[in-house]
């Protein structure tokens, strides 16, 4: 019997800082972050973006050794072919099918061709890494639980949580994505009150998904930037690992040293080695226009509530 991959599944909404915590948990000896691998496919594989190492994509040598480890090659896997049947299994809308034991034929049989895909991914990305824990922040539900449906994939799921109204305002600035280099492009923008129904629904399923799964654990970003060893030392449970003197050695006063690594897709900080400075985002308070702090605020009152944060004040409770 082959010991499954140990997988430290990264979820939440987009700006949570999942980016940082996943990069933090990267340094933790064991653990190998991979960045946002549901995105492998289509900014990987097709596009050739860049890795965090700063290679493209399909010159990274990490990457390369996967890729022939686990498909002869990347190409060998057609990776259009895979974003194609990832848009017939993977998506938010076909929750209720990932997670019911039976969800009829026509879907089972995709849902089997890309676990097996993945399980050979995984695989192949513990056997170059040499690490006992792949860190997956691809962050959506949907791909959490088709991971759970991989046989060799043993998931651990952390559900990271952010002050809807930091998440609404980061959702809301216009930032560049350095990692492509063949034209400007800019990562997404949404409306307040469009971000506020996805902060709730998204939150949500993830509570949901935490009901059925065993293995899980829910952490607020803010409590990890409070006490960032604390928090590492709980997630590193999560994933099965006892952390040693010195393993957090890298948690400094002011923020994190972060080093190089091989990331598929992220926040670009990604690229942002050496010392990093850890604080919560808070410009939300002075720059957010009162009526979309109103907006945001009401529309995710409850589960704002649910996860222990003030929908007045400073502070979390
Ligand atoms: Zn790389």
């Amino acid at each position: 019997m082959v010991e499954p991959v140990r997988v430290l599944y990264i979820g939440g909404v987009g700006r949570s800082g999942s980016t940082v915590l996943s990069r933090a948990l990267g340094e933790l000896p064991g653990f190998f972050h991979v960045g946002e691998l549901v995105f492998l496919w289509s900014r990987g594989a097709t596009r050739n973006e860049l890795c965090g190492c700063g290679a493209r994509f399909l010159d990274c040598p990490f990457w390369s050794d996967v890729g022939k480890r686990a498909f002869g090659g990347w190409e060998a896997a057609e990776p259009a072919r895979v974003t194609a049947l990832q848009h017939a299994v993977d998506r938010t809308r076909y929750l209720p099918r990932l997670l019911t034991p039976d969800p009829g034929r026509d879907f089972r049989l995709r849902l089997g061709e890309l676990t097996a895909l993945l399980g050979r991914l995984y695989t192949a990305i513990q056997e170059v890494s040499g690490c006992a824990v792949v860190v997956d922040s691809s962050k959506h539900v949907s791909y959490a639980a088709t991971l759970r449906r991989v046989p060799s994939v043993d998931l651990r799921l952390l559900h990271v949580t952010r002050d809807s109204r930091g998440v609404a305002h980061s959702w809301a600035k216009k930032v560049k994505r350095p990692e492509v280099v063949d034209q400007d492009a800019y990562m997404a923008n949404i409306p307040v009150p469009r971000l506020a129904a996805r902060w709730s629904a998204f939150n949500g399923l993830f509570d949901v998904l935490r009901l059925v799964h065993r293995n899980a654990l829910g952490l607020r970003y803010e409590r990890f930037v409070a006490d960032p060893a604390a928090a590492l030392t709980r997630v590193a449970a999560l994933a099965g690992r006892e952390l040693k003197p010195g393993d957090l050695d890298f948690v400094q006063e002011a923020g994190l040293r972060l080093s190089a690594e091989h990331s598929v897709s992220g926040n670009p900080m990604r690229f942002t080695n050496g010392p990093v400075p850890l604080r919560v985002d808070d410009a939300w308070r002075s720059a957010m226009p009162p009526g979309d702090r109103a907006v945001v605020t009401a529309l995710t009152a409850p589960g704002m509530l649910r996860y222990g944060y003030r929908l007045r004040g400073r502070t979390t409770r």
